[in-house]
């Protein structure tokens, strides 16, 4: 992909980069280098300091940035700038929270008693230079969420973002310069995936962390795994969304049209499927599909808009690919199931609701990036929970019930590292947030986010 901004709205190159030499990449390792021999050193006091200025200078950038967001890759442009506003919390609650997340543990006298280890301690030390190779779909959240943490714990952070956002990406570097931190604390590669590797393998980069697709965590932790180094990988969803007898359907159903369509269906952590009870089936798709009608497709610009176009022509064409295969298998669309007729310039699709989907169909295996959702109709709870975890992720889920025995059995049994009641998934900075199966490994955000960079040094004294 060349590294160019394109308006998704029309389809226009508005501006293209070149990517970095190799000696300005090398340069680059050797700043990340000298820069973390620093900053490791630094105390929390400090450390916090600047991070809240990052936040307050972001939130003064907010209106901003949230144009340079939309214009490069579609989200409407109240999304946007609920982005900004969320990373300027994470920021500051990480400025507030790392210093006791990182606290000395003692451990307690019972598990080390008889051990001899009494006085030890673990301490958690930075790992060092950490590449992020981050994804578009929230181009400042994805960035933040692994930098705000990183930067507290003492490491220092190289980012490759996505081609299709490089002037978010540039944004980046200069918001962390204007904060005060030194040269290379905060360093944005404008590369192609093609020169991840040779970063990867280099001995002055510790970790990486990876949002975005399958083949691409699977690369990137491929070149990890062979160099032993520590990789998170946060890849693809397809959450379920368990509709159960004793549910509030109303507010289910007006939740789920939010949950499928936010950031134009571009979520990681959408509610792709619908698993509905027949006791409440037709009261929920009456209600689900009359609500996917009446979103306003449209200009993302305007504050009106509640679903824009895809960030990608690709993007909208493989999500185009896998309803036509649905419905050449004998599904029907509900609503949309094409692109709108009144839009023909920009990457746009209709939201849309597909019923009769079999396993036979490729959206049933597969995440569907865009505002496509597949809705499904179930005898019992045995049914749902089958059926919610008949996909390769694992990323998080989302139930509506008001009975506990459901509330526990879902608990129990959905294979995804979060289970949501009566809402919709949505990332804390104080929650974990991650995925089982083909969705990745480890944890970003809360203590587990700022841990999985660390090295949980055991300190024994005899
Ligand atoms: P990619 O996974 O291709 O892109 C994400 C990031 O990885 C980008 O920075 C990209 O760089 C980089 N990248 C891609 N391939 C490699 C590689 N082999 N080695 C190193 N880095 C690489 O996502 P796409 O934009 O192509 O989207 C495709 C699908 O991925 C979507 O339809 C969706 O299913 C999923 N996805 C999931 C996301 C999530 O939030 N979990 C976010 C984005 C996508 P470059 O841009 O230069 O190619």
């Amino acid at each position: 992909m060349p590294i160019a901004t394109v308006d998704p709205a029309t389809g226009e190159t508005l501006e293209t980069f070149e990517a970095l030499s190799g000696d300005e990449i090398e340069r680059r390792l050797a700043t990340a280098e000298s820069a973390c021999a620093r900053h490791r050193l630094s105390d929390f006091a400090e450390r916090a300091r600047l991070l809240n200025r990052a936040a307050d200078l972001l939130e003064e950038d907010a209106a901003d940035i949230a144009r340079t967001m939309t214009t490069e890759m579609g989200k409407p442009v109240k999304a946007a700038e609920a982005e900004a506003a969320k990373c300027v919390k994470a920021m500051r609650w990480y400025a507030e929270h790392a210093e006791g997340l990182l606290a000395d543990e003692h451990p307690a006298q019972r598990d080390v008693s008889d051990s001899g280890a009494e006085r030890a301690i673990v301490r958690y030390r930075p790992l060092g230079v950490v590449l992020a190779v981050m994804p578009w779909n929230f181009p400042l959240w994805q960035v933040v969420r692994f930098a705000a943490p990183a930067l507290m714990a003492g490491n220092v952070a190289l980012l490759k973002h996505a081609s299709n956002v490089p002037r978010t990406a540039l944004y980046l570097q200069d918001l962390f310069t204007r904060a005060g931190y030194p040269e290379g604390c905060f360093q944005t590669l404008l590369i192609g995936s093609g020169a991840v590797e040779d970063i990867l393998r280099d001995r002055r980069v510790a970790a990486a962390t990876l949002t975005g697709s399958e083949p691409a965590g699977r690369s990137v932790a491929s070149v990890a795994g062979d160099e032993i180094k520590k990789t998170v990988l946060e890849l693809g969803g397809s959450d379920p969304f368990l509709v159960l007898p004793s549910a509030d359907v109303e507010r289910a159903a007006a939740t789920a049209v939010t949950a499928r369509v936010q950031n134009n269906g571009q979520s990681c952590i959408a509610a792709k499927r619908f698993i509905v009870h027949a006791d409440v089936y037709d009261a929920f798709r009456e209600r689900f599909v009359a609500g996917m009608r009446e979103l306003t497709v449209g200009d993302p610009m305007d504050e009106n808009t509640d679903v824009g176009p895809l960030a990608t022509e690709q993007g909208r064409d493989d999500l185009a690919e896998l309803v036509d295969d649905a419905l050449g298998k004998g599904a029907a669309a509900l609503c949309g199931g094409q692109r709108p007729k009144e839009l023909e310039r920009g990457w746009y699709y209709s939201p849309t609701v597909l019923a009769d989907v079999t396993p036979q169909m490729r959206i049933h295996r597969e995440e569907a990036f865009g505002p496509v959702a597949t809705l499904y109709r179930v005898a019992d709870l045995d049914e749902a929970v089958a059926l919610a975890n008949d996909t390769p992720f694992g990323l998080s889920s989302n139930v509506w019930t008001r009975d506990e025995a459901d509330v526990e059995r879902c608990v129990r049994d959905l294979e995804a590292g979060g289970v949501f009641f009566n809402g919709m998934t949505a990332s804390h900075p104080g929650l974990p947030f991650g995925g089982v199966k083909r969705s990745g490994y480890g944890r970003e955000l809360s203590g587990h986010g700022i841990r999985e960079f660390c090295n949980a040094t055991t300190v024994w004294h005899g």
